[in-house]
C-alpha cells in the first residue's frame, strides 16, 4: 500500500515534454532559461556548444558544430514547483525530423515556439500534426517580441487557421520591438512590466476593472491602448478557456514573450505547469492501454543514440518509462525476443545530483547501455503479461544511395557498421533482390553524410555512396512478385524484413507500372 502511494505521488510529479519548432524560432534559447530556473545551468549560453552536461563531446557532434546544427537528441531533468520536469530534446534540422517524430511518441505535452515576425513556419506545421494525431496537450509561446513582429491578432489567426487548433491567448503583449512594455497576463490578472521601475516589483496588480491604476505612467502610452483594444476582442469574439479541450489538444494556450532577455519565460513555465498533464497511458498493439500506475514495470526504446562517450564504442538506448518504476538491476523481459535481460548499466538523466536517489518511474527516461539488444520500438517488461507498444511511426524515406565498402578487404567491420546504425534507425537499408547491392534510404541528404562520418570514425569503414537520387518506395505482395516486373526505372529490392519493394524513378513510372500490371497492388508502408 505505502509502495502504491509513493509510485504514485512520484508519477504525478512528472511533466515530459518536448519543444517543437522551426529552426531559429529559439527552442534552445528557451531551453536555457528553463534549465536556469531549475538551477541546472549557472549562465545562459551554456547549451549550446557544450551539449548536454551529462556527456562528452563526441566525434559525432563535430559534425553539428561543423555545420552548427543540432542533429542528437537528448533529456534533461530537473525539479521545479514541486514537479519533476523531463525535457527530450528535438533535433532542430529537418532531415532528421524522424528522430523528432519518435521523440513525439515518449512525452505527454509539447511546446510550440513561434517566431513572432514569421509565424508557423513548414517545420512547425509538420511536427504540430503529430502532436495533433496523438492527441497531446499543446502549450504556444510566441517567441521575440523584443523585434518587430507581426500583429498578435494576425498571429492568432493564422494558428488556428493554417493548425487547425483554438487558440487562447493567456496574455497579450503590450507593443513590440523596442516598444515592448510587457504583457497584459488575462490569467494571473496582473501586467508583466519588461522594464520595471523597482526590479523587485515587476508586476502590477490590475483593478477589477483589468485597468492599471490611472496613475502609472503606462496607462499613458498608445501601447498600452492597443493592447487594451486587443484584449477586449478576444474577450469578446475569442474562445472560452476550456481545460478539457486544452487536455486533447483541442485549444492550445498562448503566451508572448522574449527569451533572449527573458521575459515571460517564467510565467510561461509556471503556468504550463499548471495544466500540463502527468504520464499517461500509452496504447498498445492490442489489448487495453497501459496505465503509468500500473504495479509492473514497462517502456519502450525511442531511440539509440552511439557513442556519447567517445572511448566507449557502446550505444545508449532511450527508454520512455511507461509504467510502473524501475529499479537498477532490475530483471525484465523483451517483447520482440522474449528473452529476459537484466538492466544493470543505466543512465539516469539527473541534472540535479543531490535527487539521485529516487529511481525512475513512469513518465521518466532511461538510457540503458546497449550492446546490441535492442532496436527502435522494443517493448520492454516485467511480470507475467506481455507488453508490446504500439508501433512507432516511420517514414518512407525518398532519397536513396547505393552504398559499398571502399577497402573489399574491410568487409566486417562495414557490415557491423551498416547494422548498428540502420539499428538506430540513422537510415533505412536495403538490399537489391537480385544482387547483393546494399542500398540506403533516407528523409534527407544530411543523414547520409552523418552516416559516412561515422562509418569511418566509429567503425573504421569508409564508404562509397552513389547517389540514386529520389524514389518513391512502393511496396509489392511477394505473391504477385515477378523480379521480370523491375526495370532500371523501377529498381526492385527488399527490405530488411526481406519484404520486396519497387523504387520507382517518379510519379510517370509508378504510373506506367500501374497500367501496366493493373492487378498489382502497390503500397506506401509497410
Ligand atoms: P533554435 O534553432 O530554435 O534552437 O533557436 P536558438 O535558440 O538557437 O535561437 C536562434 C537565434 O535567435 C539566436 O541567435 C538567438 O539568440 C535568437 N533569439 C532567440 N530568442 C530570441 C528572442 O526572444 N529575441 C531575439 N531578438 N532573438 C532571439
Amino acid at each position: 500500500m505505502a509502495e502504491e502511494i509513493k509510485l504514485k505521488k512520484a508519477v504525478n510529479k512528472r511533466r515530459t515534454f518536448a519543444i517543437i519548432s522551426h529552426p531559429d524560432a529559439g527552442k534552445t534559447t528557451i531551453t536555457e532559461q528553463l534549465l536556469l530556473f531549475g538551477g541546472v545551468v549557472r549562465e545562459a549560453g551554456t547549451v549550446k556548444g557544450r551539449g548536454s552536461n551529462n556527456f562528452a563531446k563526441s566525434d559525432w557532434m563535430e559534425i553539428e558544430q561543423k555545420r552548427g546544427i543540432s542533429v542528437t537528441s537528448s533529456v534533461m531533468q530537473f525539479d521545479y514547483d514541486g514537479k519533476r520536469i523531463n525535457i527530450l530534446d528535438t533535433p532542430g534540422h529537418e532531415d532528421f525530423s524522424e528522430d523528432t517524430y519518435r521523440t513525439l511518441m515518449a512525452v505527454d505535452s509539447a511546446v510550440m515556439v513561434i517566431d513572432g515576425a514569421k509565424g508557423i513556419e513548414p517545420q512547425t506545421r509538420k511536427l504540430f500534426k503529430i502532436c495533433k494525431m496523438r492527441g497531446i496537450p499543446i502549450f504556444t509561446f510566441i517567441n521575440k517580441f523584443d523585434r518587430d513582429a507581426r500583429e498578435p491578432l494576425d498571429l492568432m489567426n493564422e494558428i488556428e487557421e493554417t493548425l487547425g487548433i483554438e487558440t487562447y491567448p493567456m496574455d497579450w503583449p503590450i507593443g513590440m520591438g523596442r516598444q515592448f512594455l510587457g504583457v497584459y497576463d488575462r490569467f494571473n490578472h496582473r501586467v508583466a512590466l519588461t522594464h520595471p521601475t523597482d526590479p523587485e516589483k515587476p508586476y502590477l496588480p490590475l483593478g477589477e476593472d483589468g485597468m492599471v491604476d490611472g496613475d502609472n505612467p503606462i496607462a499613458g502610452e498608445g501601447e498600452w491602448q492597443d493592447a487594451l483594444d486587443g484584449i477586449e476582442l478576444v474577450e469578446m469574439a475569442g474562445n472560452e478557456f476550456d481545460e478539457d479541450k486544452i487536455a486533447a489538444g483541442d485549444q492550445t494556450p498562448v503566451f508572448f514573450g522574449s527569451a533572449l532577455t527573458n521575459f515571460g519565460v517564467k510565467t510561461f513555465l509556471e503556468t504550463y505547469l499548471k495544466f500540463a498533464p502527468a504520464p499517461s497511458p500509452h496504447k498498445q498493439e492490442a489489448g487495453e492501454a497501459v496505465k503509468p500506475l500500473d504495479s509492473e514495470f514497462s517502456g519502450f526504446v525511442f531511440k539509440i543514440q552511439a557513442n556519447m562517450n567517445p572511448k566507449h564504442r557502446d550505444r545508449i538506448a532511450f527508454v520512455r518509462i511507461c509504467s510502473g518504476e524501475f529499479t537498477r538491476g532490475m530483471d525484465v523481459t523483451l517483447e520482440r525476443t522474449g528473452k529476459p535481460l537484466r538492466l544493470s548499466n543505466v543512465t539516469e538523466f539527473m541534472a540535479n545530483t543531490r535527487e539521485n536517489v529516487e529511481t525512475a518511474v513512469a513518465g521518466d527516461i532511461i538510457g540503458l547501455y546497449d550492446t546490441g539488444n535492442f532496436q527502435i520500438g522494443d517493448s520492454i517488461f516485467t511480470g507475467k503479461q506481455p507488453i508490446k507498444f504500439e508501433k512507432l511511426p516511420q517514414f518512407t524515406p525518398e532519397l536513396f544511395v547505393r552504398v559499398s565498402a571502399k577497402n573489399v578487404m574491410k568487409q566486417k567491420s562495414f557490415h557491423k557498421g551498416i547494422n548498428q546504425l540502420v539499428q538506430e534507425g540513422a537510415v533505412q537499408l536495403y538490399q537489391s533482390y537480385t544482387s547483393n547491392d546494399y542500398i540506403l534510404g533516407a528523409v534527407g541528404q544530411l543523414q547520409f553524410e552523418v552516416f559516412k562520418f561515422r562509418m569511418q570514425n566509429e567503425y573504421n569503414s569508409e564508404v562509397i555512396m552513389e547517389p540514386l537520387g529520389k524514389k518513391t518506395a512502393r511496396w509489392i505482395d511477394p505473391e504477385q512478385l515477378d523480379t521480370k516486373m523491375a526495370s532500371s526505372r523501377n529498381l526492385l529490392v527488399k527490405d530488411i524484413h526481406g519484404d520486396p519493394l519497387f523504387l520507382f524513378e517518379n510519379q510517370f513510372a509508378e504510373s506506367w507500372f500501374k497500367q501496366k500490371y493493373p492487378d498489382v497492388k502497390l503500397t506506401a508502408k509497410l
